[in-house]
């Protein structure tokens, strides 16, 4: 995973994975670790993130990261099923950057479900 010059260490979801903030993890591996969000957005609410200092955003990919974010989406999938969101559906969402929103810089997944969201935008 390549560094990104803007990865500040102290940002909350560095500070989660270090168990310095309290979290509810619903899901962790090797690589991942998923927990539900403090300002839920929809019944069920989750993000989840990459451990180690991953870029801070999708515009700070590359091509050597398609590996591991393919691998995100199927753990997203894979929650989503353990949830029990497979059947209704549910909506994955990366914010980046000011226009989306984001405000932890450490790429994340959010995961949405759990009734119907309504139009994506
Ligand atoms: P972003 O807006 O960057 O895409 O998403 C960041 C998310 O992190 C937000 O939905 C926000 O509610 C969540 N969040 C911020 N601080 C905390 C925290 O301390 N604990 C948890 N569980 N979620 C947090």
């Amino acid at each position: 995973m390549p560094i990104d010059a803007r990865y500040d260490q102290h940002n909350v979801f560095a500070r989660i994975l270090r168990g310095e903030i309290p979290s509810d993890r619903v899901y962790e591996d090797l690589d991942f670790v998923a927990f539900r969000d403090i300002q839920p957005a929809a019944p069920v609410h989750i993000v989840l993130v990459p451990r180690g200092e991953p870029p801070t955003s999708s515009a700070t990919l590359r091509e050597a990261d398609a590996e591991w974010v393919g691998r995100m989406v199927l753990v997203a999938a894979r929650i989503a099923a353990e949830q029990g969101l497979a059947e209704r559906g549910y909506r994955l969402v990366m914010n980046c950057g000011d226009d989306a929103g984001q405000t932890v810089g450490h790429l994340h997944l959010h995961l949405l479900g759990g009734g119907p969201l309504g139009p994506v935008a």
